[in-house]
Order: C-alpha cells, then sequence, then structure tokens
C-alpha cells in the first residue's frame, strides 16, 4: 500500500537561496503532478509567525534552549549537551531571528532535530497525506552504533525530512587524494587564494558550499524525502538512480549529475502506477 501525500510542504524560503527551492517544488511536481506543493520560509518562522508577541518570546527562549541541548559536543559520546551555556542557546536564540544567518559548523543529532521539528508542526498537517522537507544549512550527524560514533549527515528521513546543504558538501566522502593532498599542502595555514587554487584541483568531483549544481543534487534528496514516505524506503542499489544513497561525494555527482537516466527501472514503474493510481489516502 502506497502512502501518497496530497501535499508536500517545502521549508526554508528566504534562509535558502542555493538549492532553489521553487525549482525543488516543480520538480517533485513533474513527479506527483496530483500533488499540491507549497514552498514555506523556513519551519521555525513558520511556527512562530501566527503567535502573539508574548507567546513568541516564550517560544523562542524554548526552541532556543532545545537546539543549545542537543548539539553534538564531542563525536565519540552519545551523551548530547544537556545543560547548555548561555551562549550556546543566545546563539540560538539570534538564529531563530535571523533564519538566514550563516551557520558556525555546529553539529546537531538529526533525529533529536526531527522531533523538535515535529513538535512545531501543525497537528492538521500531522498526517500521512502531508509531507514536509525542510532545508537547512546546518549541519546534522546521527550517532551509529556499529562504531559507536556520530556521522555526518546530508538527510534525515521522517516526519519532518530534513535535507543538509551543508551536510551534502560535509557528509559524503571527497576523492581520497583530496584528504591526503590537503594533509600535504596542510590546508590550515593556506591563505583564500591557495585554498581555491586547492579546492580548482579538484573541480567537479565534489559538490562544494554555494556550488551551481546544488538544486540538481537537492532533487534527489528531496525524491528521497518522497519515496520514505510513500513506500518506507528511501534508497535504491542502483548507481544511476536518483535514490542511490552516496557515500562519496563522486557517487552522488554520478546518480544526480552525470547518469543518463532519472530513476532506475524499478522506481520509474512505481512512480508511474503510483500516479495511475492517483490519490489513495490512508
Ligand atoms: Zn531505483
Amino acid at each position: 500500500m502506497y502512502r501518497v501525500p496530497s501535499f508536500i510542504h517545502i521549508y526554508g524560503k528566504k534562509a535558502i537561496t542555493n538549492p532553489n527551492l521553487k525549482e525543488i517544488s516543480s520538480y517533485l511536481k513533474s513527479l506527483l503532478p496530483k500533488t499540491i506543493i507549497d514552498v514555506r520560509t523556513d519551519l521555525i518562522s513558520n511556527f512562530l509567525e501566527p503567535l502573539d508577541s508574548s507567546k513568541k518570546d516564550e517560544a523562542v527562549d524554548s526552541l532556543a534552549e532545545k537546539l543549545a541541548g542537543i548539539r553534538v559536543l564531542d563525536y565519540s559520546k552519545q551523551k548530547l549537551n544537556p545543560e547548555p551555556m548561555y551562549a550556546e542557546i543566545d546563539y540560538e536564540r539570534r538564529k531563530i531571528l535571523n533564519p538566514d544567518t550563516k551557520s558556525i559548523g555546529v553539529f546537531y543529532d538529526g533525529f533529536e532535530l526531527q522531533n523538535i521539528f515535529y513538535s512545531i508542526i501543525g497537528k492538521d498537517e500531522r498526517s500521512f497525506s502531508h509531507i514536509h522537507v525542510v532545508f537547512t544549512n546546518q549541519l546534522i550527524a546521527t550517532w551509529e552504533d556499529d562504531d559507536s560514533r556520530y556521522h555526518a549527515r546530508s538527510s534525515v528521513y521522517g516526519f519532518p525530512s530534513i535535507i543538509s546543504t551543508a551536510g551534502i558538501v560535509e557528509a559524503p566522502a571527497k576523492p581520497r587524494e583530496f584528504y591526503l593532498m590537503k594533509q600535504q599542502y596542510g590546508m590550515m595555514g593556506m591563505d583564500d587564494l591557495a585554498i581555491a587554487e586547492f579546492k580548482r584541483k579538484f573541480e567537479g568531483r565534489f559538490i562544494d558550499y554555494n556550488d551551481p549544481h546544488m538544486t540538481e543534487v537537492c532533487k534527489g534528496y528531496a525524491a528521497q524525502a518522497l519515496f520514505f514516505h510513500i513506500t518506507g524506503e528511501p534508497f535504491c542499489e542502483d548507481k544511476g538512480c536518483r535514490l542511490f544513497n552516496a557515500h562519496w561525494q563522486e557517487e552522488l555527482i554520478y546518480s544526480q549529475l552525470e547518469s543518463p537516466y532519472e530513476f532506475c527501472k524499478a522506481h520509474t514503474d512505481m512512480l508511474k502506477k503510483i500516479i495511475r493510481n492517483g490519490l489513495t489516502q490512508t
């Protein structure tokens, strides 16, 4: 049984300029023509907007404290930041009020962030007829029991799904030579020009901040969020399918930019079936 949504809400307008969220919205519309799709401001602003000023202040304080509390302070410890410092809470408060502020490399626990986001989605939109896709420029990480540490993530699927543009740059591994050369060059001591020169050597082999291909790549992540919602499985084994779970930048570039097809045969057929059956509510 497929859970086909009647509505998809994309969050990040104003705060996110790359990817182009309107293009992502049109892309999803091309996959599910009968679904109504809107692009909203970032999820927190969307939640705060209708509140009156005293309630809003209260909500900002409470959210700031919660967000500061889910920072990953140490990759090797599952414990987060249960007693955040004032400066950390204040940083979150300022970021809530100015969502387009550049992030400063703080990682948040992706599933905890999902819980906080879930709590501020309107109750009438917490059902399978709605998909919520949150784009953020913040970094997320999830704990892996296998090696007992946090790993950076480009996305976390669920309710809502979160796609991190910084995570797309940082999570899938860059070519091995990149790390070797970075070590050799001693990047820490390089000036901006030298860093640009260094990155140019790897042009086209990884997605960088403000990359012109960011929108195209994000279409694939948005499609994964869609498939997660509809079928429970966001990923595909086929390296040329938009749903391929890339662990390397070069795999990401192949599946999202270079592959001769959008989706593998199985997922193309699945989409046709979903569209043909129309909207089936659960
Ligand atoms: Zn596939």
